[in-house]
């Protein structure tokens, strides 16, 4: 199936390494002209020049703290500079720490809703604009199975990240008017660096090793194993895509059917 992603111009942020990186890639390889931004140039310079050498079409690089509304906005201007407009942004940032609420320090919340929800806020805020001039427009927060269901020791996910699927689902039938659909992603336990420090947290926590952690999480996956990044992006790179060109306001886990709702 064609995806309709040809010459799209493309947002992917915090895409230095894990799904950021791996959904940045599938859409270069869909034909797309692509940004991706994170905190440091130098890991997102390797990864460009990896995702051009593969497929030949335009990867810029931007660094941007997405907690820095200032930055944020600069990354827009560039971003629509150097691709000629937006069609589609996909929001994602690094996890909040893990800890129950206990081990949580007051000033973790704080951090944590800048990190995960206004992050999402101003990005929007400084895209719509040009969202509202594109043809194909779509947006995508990277969000994760937690804002359905809550995940062992990861209190901040658990209590902050239900706010951007609200959100999405809010401003998908607020702007449907301009045509440009909102969506969420939810993943499940993904191999990413992410998860190497998420087994190590739980190991400590419970006197395990990792390795013994990353079996647990595998059997609690009716699939009986972690997600691929690959996996993830597929599903990522089609929800933006005008195949699902009416697909709005869903919330759609990658979890390998981990989830135990009917919802
Ligand atoms: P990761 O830690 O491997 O990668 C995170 C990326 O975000 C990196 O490129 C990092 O440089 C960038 N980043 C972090 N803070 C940033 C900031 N302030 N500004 C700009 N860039 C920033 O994480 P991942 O596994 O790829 O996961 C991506 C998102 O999905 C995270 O929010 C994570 O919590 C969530 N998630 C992941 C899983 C999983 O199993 N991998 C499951 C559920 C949810």
């Amino acid at each position: 199936m064609d995806l309709g992603l040809r010459g799209a111009r493309v947002l992917v942020t915090a895409a230095s390494q894990g799904l950021g990186a791996a959904t940045a890639r599938q859409f270069s390889r869909e034909g797309a002209q692509v940004v991706i931004c994170s905190r440091r140039l130098a890991a997102l310079q390797e990864l460009a020049s990896s995702i051009v050498q593969e497929t030949g079409n335009p990867v810029f690089t931007f660094a941007c703290d997405v907690t820095q509304p200032q930055q944020v906005e600069r990354l827009l201007a560039n971003t629509v500079t150097a691709l000629g407009g937006l069609d589609v942004l996909v929001i994602n940032a690094g996890g909040p720490p893990a800890g129950t609420f206990e081990t949580l320090a007051g000033e973790a919340w704080q951090a944590a809703v800048d990190l995960t929800l206004m992050s999402a806020v101003t990005l929007v805020r400084a895209a719509l604009p040009h969202l509202k001039a594109s043809p194909r427009a779509s947006v995508l927060a990277i969000t994760s199975v937690s804002t359905k269901q809550p995940v062992e020791n990861l209190t901040l996910s658990n209590a902050i990240r239900p706010a951007v699927v609200g959100l999405m689902k809010t401003l998908s039938l607020e702007m449907g008017q301009d045509g440009i659909r909102f969506n969420s992603i939810l993943p499940g336990v993904t191999e990413t660096e992410r998860v190497n420090d998420l087994m190590q947290a739980r190991a400590s926590k419970n006197a395990t090793t990792p390795d013994e952690e990353r079996a647990k999480a595998a059997q609690a996956v009716p699939l009986g194993r972690l997600g691929t990044a690959q996996e993830f992006a597929n599903v990522a790179v089609f929800l933006c895509s005008p195949a699902a060109s009416y697909v709005n306001g869903v919330a759609l886990a990658v979890d390998g059917g981990a989830m135990k709702g009917t919802w």
